[in-house]
C-alpha cells in the first residue's frame, strides 16, 4: 500500500493528496501555492529488533516509518482509526437482513463474515486533530504516541478553530490542550 497524505490546501482548501515521504514541494493544483510537507512528520521506527539480520542497511522502506506528526501542518497530536468505510458495512448488514427470511438467516452470518474480512483488510488511518487540517495519512504505521480518538482533544481544536474564525488569538501555544486530555499521550 502506497503511503499518502490527504489534506486541504492551506491557502484555497482544495483537497490534495501527496505521496509520502514527500520528495519536493509541489504546487497546489488549484491556487499554485507551493506546498512543502513536514519532513520530520515521519520517523524511522526506533528500537527495531530487525537488526538481528546483521548488516542492516538503512533502507527507507515505508514499512519501517511511523507517523509522529501531521505531514501537512506539523501538528504533534494525531489519532488513529480503522480505515473502514462504515457505510459499506451497514449496507452489507441491511441487504443481509432483507434477505434473511429467504436464506434461513444464513445471510446474516455471511454479512458478519464479510464485515470481519473488510475490517481485517482495511488498514489504519492516522488523522490530524487540527481543524481545518484534519490530514489523513494512509499506508504508514502510527507512531507510539498516536492514540485512539479523544473527544476532549478534538473539542480543544474545535474551540481553537472557532476562535480563529472570529479573529481571536488562541491560547498561548505552550499551553496546549487540557491537561487531562494530554495525559493519554504522555509516556
Ligand atoms: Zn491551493
Ligand atoms: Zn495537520
Amino acid at each position: 500500500m502506497a503511503a499518502t497524505v490527504s489534506f486541504p490546501c492551506p491557502d484555497c482548501q482544495a483537497p490534495l493528496e501527496r505521496p509520502l515521504p514527500d520528495a519536493a514541494p509541489t504546487p497546489c493544483a488549484r491556487c499554485g501555492k507551493a506546498i512543502a510537507l513536514h519532513a520530520d512528520a515521519l520517523e524511522a521506527e526506533s528500537g527495531a529488533s530487525s537488526s538481528a539480520s546483521g548488516g542492516a542497511s538503512g533502507t527507507a522502506a515505508t514499512s519501517t516509518l511511523r507517523v509522529v506528526a501531521c505531514p501537512a501542518c506539523g501538528e504533534k497530536l494525531l489519532y488513529k482509526q480503522k480505515d473502514f468505510r462504515q457505510a459499506i458495512g451497514c449496507l452489507v448488514v441491511l441487504v443481509a437482513a432483507a434477505l434473511a427470511p429467504f436464506t434461513y438467516y444464513a445471510s446474516l452470518g455471511v454479512a458478519a463474515l464479510i464485515d470481519l474480512v473488510l475490517y481485517r483488510l482495511s488498514g489504519e488511518v492516522v488523522i490530524c486533530y487540527r481543524i481545518p487540517c484534519k490530514a489523513h495519512v494512509r499506508g504508514v504505521a502510527p507512531g507510539s504516541k498516536v492514540g485512539a480518538f479523544d473527544l476532549s482533544i478534538h473539542d480543544y481544536y474545535r474551540m481553537l478553530a472557532r476562535r480563529a474564525e472570529q479573529g481571536l488569538a488562541g491560547p498561548d501555544e505552550t499551553t496546549g490542550p487540557p491537561l487531562d486530555a494530554m495525559s493519554h499521550h504522555r509516556h
